[in-house]
């Protein structure tokens, strides 16, 4: 059998970006919460960390990496971290020594104070806390968490290459605090970093990461003008630098990137295998190329024989001594390790790869190990060959769709007014986005049943007892469209992955979203399909307690898709349209059970995009499709909803309005209403409900400050557009903030309707 790798070669080096931070049994999180609950001392909290460093870096010791990250492991976000380091946190929680008690104000919201707003980490599942630029930023650097963690690792005779996130992306990510210009920072930011960087060539640190994903992006002339000159000056500092580049190829910024003379490039050949020749096309010949052929952000095993045919590639026109082979990014975007699992089907746990096991197979490629890569080559063939991927109804489903299977049979103009007609319902309808308070009652219950302690009945029994209190809070509160409160599930995504075919479940295979939160994307192996309704139940009773308008709730193709450990064996586009497929049939269901609002939520969307804008249209075509594919079997008088929240929507509001929902509610508190500017200058045609206030914080604002958002969302949009919603759904709060706020919301458009009728 040939298996593509050529023996003779020497073992190349090998590298690792990052590595997940949680802990194998998430030890991280629970500490934190810990911290956070008083539960847990500083001296205890840190302890833990510096355990979890230990271990981590010991284990990809023991792997045989030779380029391992310091730096990596963080108490919240890497983020945060780079601007403590550089004296660059936002002016607004003051200046000097940043203790752990400032660090987690700026990082988690409280009564007294709004954090640090949370973004998505370029098309990830990670957030970070988004830098906030403005005049008076200190610029003070403070490198003891950076070479303490090196000292750390020393201690236990590991040398590490700690990692920077790098001053491009790190000022691009950034905003602007009240139109400030964050590039007039420029000579600061840069004089900055150079401090660092001396500072860790003074501590005899040979090789610095710095991360610049933001390469992989389109950027502006004055972006690339920033860059040269950032890393011209940086190379006057004795320190290699590794610029790494992941999650996109570099295309025309190519050239900027290798003229920064950097002495390593890292690159992603995962995502963009392509660019491998472009840049060894132009490599200069003392640079080293990092390999990233191993993909960091998915848990499918690595296919040998194509990583090693690009590595052979690179070792051919570079010589083995200028080639290193890593993980395409940082392994931060994996659960642990695969030990764990020992629920998972053999045979599909032998395709999959975690942390460690890529580790283990960075390793394999770096010395073209052959058993190795034959073991890889049968487990490859096996996938491919397994029945279990390919559903034959669905294939046929899939190819049968008619482009009236994306319509609605009639434009919102005519259906807004069969709607109207058909709800009743008030100017400024009020509503919620789905979820309530999952309490530990709730939680206590759900884990009771998974592991046997509770029968079915009992449970179900306290669901609904659940639904009916919902119902009962919302009918006294006084909105107008009620939610069953989404007391059944675990999460948004795992709860529809349980019911579909295709789908399997890890135990342990979790990753960090946020500081302490950690999400356990479900795996997508095969060909997606629903066996049964998922969701018709728990609506239908709730339908049957009130007279009001009862909301089905829904998670989108998209979000299922995003949030999910995708397939990469067929394009992510068919496995979207298969899980559309499956939802429409559930929202034909819910319809026949005279459901008549329906909401798919979306807050995915946008993270899907691709990072190069001129892949947009592609996808944004085929994500707007799945939504239109599971929303548009139904009558004119059932009106569709969506939602989504965290990101900026400006830019795709096209996309959005192309969704056809007939409303949609969106996250807007935070940003302050910026969104409505953009409503306002592209004219969206159908109604919507811009959040009116922030959940993701305790503090309830008052009628006052919720009438005063609705006024100006009312001067952007026309009366019978304006819905009336929290940001997004209420999962995390307790009750009594929940009735307060939403009893707030209910008294703030009281006040509004009342005076348009005046
Ligand atoms: N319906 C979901 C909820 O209310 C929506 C969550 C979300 O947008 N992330 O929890
Ligand atoms: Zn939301």
């Amino acid at each position: 059998m040939t298996v593509g790798i050529a023996s003779n070669i020497p073992a190349l080096k090998t590298a690792n970006l990052g590595f997940p931070r949680m802990g194998r049994q998430r030890e991280w999180k629970f500490a934190l919460e810990g911290y956070w609950a008083g539960k847990r001392t500083e001296a205890d909290l840190l302890e833990v960390a510096r355990n979890l460093r230990a271990e981590h870096w010991k284990l990809q010791k023991a792997a045989g990496i030779d380029f391992i990250p310091s730096n990596d492991f963080s108490l919240y976000d890497q983020v945060l971290d780079t601007l403590v380091l550089l004296g660059a946190t936002p002016e607004r929680f003051g200046s000097g020594y940043v203790t752990l008690e400032r660090y987690f104000a700026m990082a988690r919201n409280s009564r007294e104070q709004t954090a640090m707003e949370m973004t998505k980490w370029f098309d990830t599942n990670y957030h970070y806390l988004t830098p906030e630029w403005s005049a008076g930023i200190s610029f003070e650097v403070n490198t003891d968490k950076l070479l303490s963690e090196i000292h750390e690792a020393r201690m236990l005779g590991i040398e590490t290459r700690p990692v920077l996130i790098g001053p491009l992306t790190l000022l691009l990510l950034g905003k602007g605090v009240d139109g400030f210009d964050p590039f007039s920072l420029a000579d600061k930011l840069i004089a900055a970093y150079k401090t660092v960087l001396a500072q860790l060539a003074e501590a005899k640190i040979w090789w610095v990461q710095i991360d610049e994903p933001i390469l992989a992006t389109d950027l502006s002339e004055q972006a690339i003008h920033f860059f040269r000159k950032a890393y011209r000056q940086f190379g006057a500092v004795p320190i290699k630098i590794m610029l790494t580049t992941y999650f996109d190829r570099l295309a025309e910024n190519l050239f900027a990137v290798v003229d920064a003379n950097t002495t390593g490039l890292h690159i992603d050949v995962v995502r963009a295998p392509q660019q491998l020749d472009e840049v060894l096309a132009v490599l200069k010949p003392h640079q080293v190329l990092s390999v990233g052929c191993v993909e960091g952000r998915n848990i499918w095993l690595t296919n040998f024989a194509e990583a090693s045919a690009l590595l052979n590639k690179a070792v051919k026109s570079l010589g083995a001594e200028r080639v290193i082979v890593a993980p395409s990014c940082s392994l931060l975007h994996v659960p642990h390790d695969l030990r764990g699992e020992s629920k998972l089907p053999a045979r599909l746990k032998s395709w999959l790869r975690f942390a460690e096991e890529k580790l283990g197979e960075i390793v394999a490629l770096a010395k073209a190990d052959a058993e190795a890569a034959q073991q890889n080559a049968a487990a490859i063939a096996d996938r491919a060959s397994a029945e279990s991927s390919v559903n034959p109804t669905v294939r046929a489903q899939l190819a049968a769709l008619k482009e009236s299977d994306f319509s609605r049979n009639a434009p919102y103009s005519e259906r807004a007014g069969v709607q109207r007609a058909a709800l009743g319902l008030p100017l400024f309808p009020t509503t919620t986005i789905g979820s309530f308070p999952q309490t530990a009652e709730v939680r206590k219950h759900r884990a009771a049943f998974r592991q046997g302690h509770e029968t079915a009945e009992a449970y179900e029994a306290f669901l609904r007892a659940a639904i009916e209190n919902c119902i009962r809070q919302q009918e006294a509160i006084g909105l107008d469209v009620l939610v069953h409160g989404e007391f059944e599930r675990n999460d948004m995504v795992e709860y529809f992955a349980e019911f579909l075919e295709g789908f399997a479940f890890t135990e342990n295979g979790w990753v960090q979203s946020y500081g302490s939160r950690c999400v356990k994307p479900p795996v997508i192996f095969g060909d997606v399909s629903r066996p049964k309704p998922m969701t018709v139940k728990w609506t239908q009773y709730a339908r049957s307690l009130t007279s009001r308008p009862m909301k089905g709730m829904l998670t989108g193709p998209i979000t299922i898709l995003q949030w999910s450990f995708v397939r990469n064996d067929i394009p992510r586009q068919q496995t979207a349209w298969q899980i559309a497929l499956a939802l429409r049939a559930e929202v034909n269901d819910l319809e026949a059970a005279r459901i008549d609002i329906i909401q798919v939520d979306e807050p995915a969307l946008r993270e899907g995009l691709p990072l190069r804008h001129r892949d947009w249209d592609a996808y944004l075509d085929w994500a707007v499709k799945a939504f239109r594919l599971a929303t548009s079997g139904v009558h004119n008088r059932t009106q569709i909803h969506t939602h989504m929240c965290y990101c900026e929507f400006e830019d795709i509001l096209p996309s959005i309005a192309a969704l056809d929902a007939d409303v949609i509610s969106m996250e807007s508190a935070r940003s302050r209403m910026e969104l409505l500017d953009a409503f306002r200058t592209h004219g969206y045609p159908n109604e919507i409900g811009p959040g009116v206030y922030d959940i993701h914080s305790p503090r309830v604002p008052d009628a006052q400050e919720m009438y005063a958002l609705l006024k100006q969302a009312a001067q952007a949009l026309k009366p019978e557009q304006l819905w009336v919603n929290p940001d997004c759904g209420l999962k995390t709060r307790g009750w009594p903030e929940t009735i307060s706020a939403l009893t707030n919301m209910c008294a703030a458009t009281a006040r509004l309707r009342a005076e348009v009728r005046a």
